[in-house]
């Protein structure tokens, strides 16, 4: 439980418990169980007991008075009249896993409600059960200063899961709406136009998978054409060298590649997400690290964010 934070798209993080259970690809190396196992180990997986964080109900409040000084400060006010901080509630563990004990979900749930002049935003892996969990403690209505994003990694989650974010905006009237396209693992290709944010971001860390940037330049443009704000978090650990299609057309400069994972490897990847010297627009990538591949998407850094509640 912090409230700094390096996440870009946020201010402030708080966590009201670690610990989660692995539901799907993007889950694959989750940074958070990483980031605990260096301090606890033992809270991910079916049965693991998540970690309780004491403190974060205070640490919201505290957030949430400092608005009212920063508000309160006419210099503040005058160069941001609407200033509001966005603060990701969970970024160690998901708001709506079903193994954390009822209690916790309720107080952490009555702190987010209570904490209104936040932009608060959840992210869940587990749309399906937002409703369920919401029901268990009595409550079917849903805060005006919280918007909710879904992970969304690939064609196949986008397809199963917007869906069901949609239904729930309708019958909750959520103030915004959008997903987190990290780490994009393939092509997304949908209707955007009810969704106010996606956020997309290749993998980094131990592990990390490439992430075709035709795959961010085509949800860039959807969300142009959509009017969706679009906010390009990181390339991951992988950047392109080599494009076929503009630096060997005829394909006789194709670079040796060794096939392999780990910083300094290099592959060759496709927009479909195979590997190997075929497909279309083939890519050579290397694995560079998330630092040094950057955040600019064809030359521009993308920061859009959704209209404060
Ligand atoms: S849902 Fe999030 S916190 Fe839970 S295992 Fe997956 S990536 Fe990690």
């Amino acid at each position: 439980m912090a409230d700094a934070t390096k996440i870009e798209w946020t201010d402030a993080t708080v966590n009201f418990w670690w610990g989660c259970t692995k539901v799907g690809p993007g889950c694959d190396h989750c940074y958070a169980e990483t980031q605990s196992n260096r301090f606890t180990p033992g809270h991910w997986g079916v049965g693991a007991p998540r970690r309780k964080i004491a403190s974060a109900g205070k640490l919201l409040n505290r957030l949430d008075n400092d608005y009212a000084w920063w508000a309160a400060d006419a210099q503040i006010g005058k160069l941001h009249p609407n200033l509001r901080r966005r603060v990701f509630v969970q970024s160690m563990s998901d708001l709506f896993d079903l193994e954390v004990p009822l209690e916790w979900f309720a107080e952490a749930w009555g702190k987010i409600v209570q904490c209104d002049r936040l932009d608060i935003q959840i992210v869940t892996k587990r749309i399906s059960a937002v409703e369920k969990r919401l029901a268990a403690i009595g409550v079917n209505t849903w805060p005006k200063h919280a918007g909710l994003m879904i992970t969304v990694v690939n064609q196949a989650e986008f397809d199963r899961d917007v869906p069901r974010l949609r239904s729930l905006k309708r019958r909750m009237s959520l103030p915004w709406i959008g997903l987190s396209a990290e780490p994009l693992l393939g092509p997304i290709v949908g209707d955007f136009s009810d969704l106010d944010w996606i956020i997309v971001g290749g993998e980094s860390g131990r592990g990390a998978r490439p992430m075709h940037p035709d795959w961010a330049r085509s949800i860039r443009d959807q969300c142009a054409a959509a009017g969706t704000a679009f906010f390009f978090k990181q390339h991951g650990d992988w950047i392109a060298f080599y494009d076929r299609d503009i630096d060997d057309p005829d394909w006789r400069r194709c670079p040796r590649v060794d096939d392999q994972m780990g910083r300094g490897a290099e592959r060759y990847h496709n927009l479909a997400g195979g590997t190997g010297f075929h497909g279309e627009r083939v890519l050579a990538m290397r694995n560079v690290g998330k630092a040094k591949a950057g955040r600019l998407l064809d030359g521009v850094e993308h920061n859009a964010m959704p209209r404060a509640a």
